[in-house]
């Protein structure tokens, strides 16, 4: 097995239509990550496709993975130095179109976009929208406030996978799929209690997504959710989660040192 395919995980796959898990090309100081690609057809797509880093891994990676396939859009759920950074590269090296919140537009450039490719940096406005990938309609659906004021996630409608980016997301584990929910809630309780926004946010989301066939939910760092009663597990907890500014009066006080 050969470096650059030891880590690609295939995790749905009918013959027109497959997604991959691109895992753990993360190192050092740097935050594990998850990287999806998905295949429609002769199309492509790269999900949060990450910093300068692991840019070179993950191109290499992701056009293996496309096989012929054209990379047609790279999603940005939000913001972060872990989804954006690289993203002048991934824009000068293929045609493919970058789709992020509206709000990030005048932000993002700052990473250093090439003025060649700026017009391909696309404005996602906060009612989210459908993304034709050859024929499939991939449902980008608002998040925002989980974490980032200008937040989506991306449900996959063939594959029935629901990309959550941050929401969902473990740190310091060693395994790709959680099986028992409680062990694990102690990796995603601190990261959510802190960078999720509010309690209101989460119960507007969970409420969206309980209409949706999911099959699995897959977060950005840190380890998968499989099946219905796993779905259902992490969209219940996150629904009652108190977080972010519900739990900041005390942090509001003028320090003594
Ligand atoms: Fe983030």
């Amino acid at each position: 097995m050969s470096e650059s395919s030891k880590d690609k995980i295939v995790l749905f796959d009918n013959g027109n239509h497959k997604v991959v898990l691109l895992e753990d090309h993360g190192s050092g100081a740097a935050v594990q990550a998850n990287q999806f690609v998905i295949v429609h057809g002769d199309q492509g797509m790269i999900l949060d496709p990450g910093g300068h880093k692991i840019y070179n891994k993950v191109f290499s990676d992701t056009h293996h993975t496309l096989g012929g396939a054209k990379l047609r859009y790279i999603f940005l759920s939000h913001q972060d130095p872990d989804i954006v950074a690289a993203t002048n590269g991934w824009l000068m090296t293929t045609d493919a179109e970058a789709y992020a919140s509206e709000l990030w537009m005048r932000f993002i450039p700052h990473f250093g976009l090439d003025h060649l490719v700026t017009e391909r940096l696309r404005p996602i406005a906060d009612g989210g929208m459908v993304m034709d990938l050859a024929g499939c309609g991939l449902l980008v659906l608002p998040a925002h406030f989980l974490h980032s004021c200008g937040n989506f996630h991306l449900y996959d409608p063939v594959s029935k996978i629901l990309f959550t980016g941050d929401l969902g997301a473990s740190v310091g584990i060693d395994y790709r799929e959680v099986s028992d929910f409680a062990a694990h809630m102690p990796a995603m309780e601190g990261f959510h209690r802190r960078y999720m926004a509010s309690n209101a946010a989460l119960k507007l989301w969970a409420n969206m997504v309980r209409q949706l066939d999911i099959e699995i939910i897959a977060p950005q760092h840190g380890a998968l959710f499989r099946g219905p009663e796993m779905v259902k597990r992490l969209i219940d907890w996150l629904d009652g989660l108190e977080c972010g500014i519900d739990r900041m009066a005390g942090v509001y006080t003028i320090p003594s040192s």
